[in-house]
């Protein structure tokens, strides 16, 4: 279990983008439409037994899009370990921990550290 977490989250909805700020320095930028592909809840993972387990790969590969199921509507606290976030088509189920959400960072460095492994 990592111990980095985000020192700072913030939603850029003229950018449509989510800036966090990680403990170790690090920092991350999220288009919100990876965040929707990568909502991380059974219904989109396609089953329970795939909940909890890294970003599956191609969401990095597909194109951004603004629908109501990209656009962010809410971000809330889950206790001290994770967000959600609900979209404007109503969507709310994803609960994104921090692990998953830095496994989910789309800079250089993090997609060569976590590809192949
Ligand atoms: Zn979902
Ligand atoms: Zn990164």
């Amino acid at each position: 279990m990592s111990s980095i977490r985000p020192t700072g989250i913030t939603a850029n909805r003229q950018t449509s983008e989510l800036s966090i700020q990680w403990s170790d320095s690090h920092s991350s930028v999220y288009p919100f439409s990876l965040l929707r592909y990568a909502c991380p809840c059974a219904e989109c993972r396609g089953g329970h037994d795939k909940m909890g387990s890294d970003p599956d790969p191609v969401v990095f590969l597909r194109p951004a899009e603004d629908t109501p199921a990209t656009r962010l509507k809410n971000l809330e606290a889950v206790g001290a370990y994770a967000i959600t976030i609900e979209w404007e088509d109503g969507h709310h189920y994803g609960i994104y921990n921090w692990n998953y959400l830095r496994a989910l960072c789309p800079c250089l460095e993090c997609r060569q550290k976590y590809a192949g492994s």
